[in-house]
């Protein structure tokens, strides 16, 4: 026996790492429809790689599987449904099956990590430069212990330096990773914002939550044409019937592609789950997958 065949000491057991990233994000505190958790993989099994990643597609399982990962946590859920067969004759089957053949767990962080302290919206705000911050609504669920007036859908709060509409569109593109969309903005581009409003993944079902926070602009993703087109004609109309001086009402919009408002929270994953073992005299090799997942590859500007 090679000592690389050794036991490591310091390697946890599966339910080990599931426990420390179910205390970084309690599953009470996912949302009522959301299905988080572990999907596959033995809990007393050894877990010395761990490879994080936004979405269980294809590609991520090739690299999890060539990089030698015992683990893979992925942000959305490969199930959301109840499934009567996971053979590999269908391409979520064909996960499981490949991973369970390769030695490698799934387990799964959602909603959950959307609303925890240095969660998904945590790492967008910090990366968008938003100081002051609160959630935009408080989860419904509390974590046992824990300051749930930190956790929550989304986070809003005041911007370092009031900077213009555009302004802050391009640094918003410049801190996120690059994607066939870009970013697109909605509003006067010069029209100066002081505070933002944030929400990593699909956001235009908390436009009233905005709102009612007075945020200047909003990022988010999977903006549509209806409920993109009727906040903005609303904010206009008010914004007109109050006399309120300058080009347009707030909130303006800035949509990013879905991968890339989520993709930040995973290197606070990383270091927090190595924190979490440490604490427990235990380690992983831990790392952020950097394939871009997002199922728009293409763009062409319009004439
Ligand atoms: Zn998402």
């Amino acid at each position: 026996m090679s000592s690389s065949d050794a036991p490591d000491p310091t390697a946890p057991t599966l339910a080990q790492v599931v426990a420390a990233l179910d205390g970084l994000y309690p599953p009470s505190t996912a949302e009522g429809w959301d299905a988080v958790g572990l999907v596959a993989g033995d809990p007393a099994a050894p877990v010395r790689k761990v490879l994080f990643a936004v979405d269980p597609v294809s590609a991520v399982v090739d690299q999890a599987l060539g990089w030698g990962a015992d683990l893979l946590v992925t942000h959305h859920p490969l199930f959301l449904r109840g499934v009567s067969s996971v053979a590999a004759t269908t391409f979520k089957g064909s996960v499981v099956h490949r991973l369970l053949t390769g030695g490698c767990a799934l387990h799964v962080a959602h909603t959950n990590a959307d609303a925890a302290p240095r969660g998904v919206a945590d790492a967008l705000a910090d990366l968008v430069g938003i100081t002051d911050r609160r959630p935009l609504e408080l989860s419904a669920a509390g974590a046992p212990g824990t300051d749930d007036a930190a956790r929550g859908i989304g986070r809003v709060g005041r911007l370092a330096e009031p900077t213009t509409l555009a302004g802050f569109a391009r640094r918003v593109a410049a801190v996120l990773p690059a994607t066939a969309q870009g970013i697109r903005f909605s509003g006067d581009p010069d029209a100066v914002v002081t505070t933002a409003a944030v929400l990593g993944g699909s956001g235009d079902g908390y436009f009233d939550a905005v709102r009612a926070a007075d945020a200047d602009v909003y990022v988010t993703s999977d903006l549509r044409h209806h409920p993109a087109s009727e906040l903005r004609e609303r904010a206009e109309f008010e914004a007109r019937a109050a006399g309120t001086p300058g080009p347009a009402g707030t909130p303006f919009l800035v949509d990013t592609a879905h991968y890339a408002s989520e993709w930040p929270w995973l290197r606070y994953a990383v270091e927090d789950l190595a924190a979490a073992l440490a604490a427990d005299g235990l380690a992983v090799e831990a790392r952020v997958s950097e394939l871009v997942t997002d199922p728009w590859t293409g763009q062409v500007p319009s004439r």
